[in-house]
């Protein structure tokens, strides 16, 4: 059975008042890592979920109306900390990566795809359709900053086709997903809400290791351990809050079912110093 090798790394963190992730939370400033995971298989080359903030967030945001993103989520990148740095460090050339998965098109997941020349984009079409035409103030409501798309980024695009949709085993209430690779190490899930066309990842890792990345599906992992949902404030962000509160609901009842699957949200402080600081895995 192939299995995949898993990194989990942040580029760069937002700030954000703790009462818009918490219903009772309070005005005190929490730090929201930018998670991303690198993925190596064993016939593949490497592959990546996101990338995080890049310098080109402060360049995309110096003027009006997109000024208006890094003034309502103010950003912290530290030197070093893109995603390419980072592969560079681990003797990765960002020429080498062949494929980036995108989650959802905000900009601190798509921050560094200019980094990745050779890269080939797959997500999921709503994804890029909510996001596509949209320019300035339009834009920036949908958490998009056009600047940091390649140039060329849809002729280097592979959309995932609704017909790659596969019953799902055993991952239930998530029925459907698509196998990304054939051999069932990736399995993208949609995760509709907050973003539209949202898709989280279940990794079969290395060493029996089974993970779901659920990116923005919810924001801790108190929210889907309680099966708590956050601030109603937060409706204002989100693509479908309906949508949002069924994705929570499902990855709570799914939490329950599973407890040998590690769920990793893309900004929990909880997970972040579990597994990327500390370094598992
Ligand atoms: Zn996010």
């Amino acid at each position: 059975m192939s299995e995949v090798r898993l990194t989990l790394l942040s580029a760069g963190f937002c700030e954000c008042p703790e009462l818009i992730v918490l219903r009772n939370g309070s005005w005190r400033t929490l730090r929201f890592p930018a998670t991303f995971a690198l993925l190596e298989h064993p016939r593949r080359g490497p592959m990546l979920l996101d990338t995080g903030y890049t310098t080109r967030f402060f360049t995309e945001t110096q003027h009006l109306p997109y000024s208006a993103y890094a003034r309502a989520t103010p950003v912290t990148l530290p030197e070093g900390e893109s995603a390419a740095e980072q592969l560079a460090q681990r003797g990765i050339r960002a020429t080498d990566v062949e494929c980036i998965l995108i989650s959802h098109f905000h900009a601190d997941h798509i921050g560094g795809l200019r980094d990745f020349p050779n890269a080939r984009f797959v997500y999921l079409p709503e994804a890029y359709a909510a996001v596509r035409n949209r320019r300035g103030i339009d834009a920036v409501r949908r958490g998009f900053l056009p600047g940091l798309l390649p140039t060329d980024f849809e002729a280097r695009s592979s959309p995932i086709a609704p017909a790659q949709m596969r019953p799902l085993a055993d991952c239930a209430p998530f029925v459907q997903g698509v196998d990304l690779l054939g051999d069932e190490t990736l399995l993208a899930v949609a995760l509709p809400g907050h973003a539209a066309g949202q898709m989280g990842l279940l990794v079969q890792a290395e060493g029996g290791e089974r993970y779901f990345l659920v990116v923005d599906g919810c924001w801790t992992s108190h929210a889907f351990r309680q099966n708590a949902l956050p601030h109603p404030l937060a409706n204002l962000i989100f693509d479908d809050p309906a949508a949002y509160r069924r994705t929570l609901a499902d990855l709570h009842a799914f939490s329950r079912r599973r407890p040998d699957v590690q769920i990793i949200p893309a900004h929990c402080a909880e997970t972040h110093a579990r597994y990327v600081l500390k370094g598992t895995p």
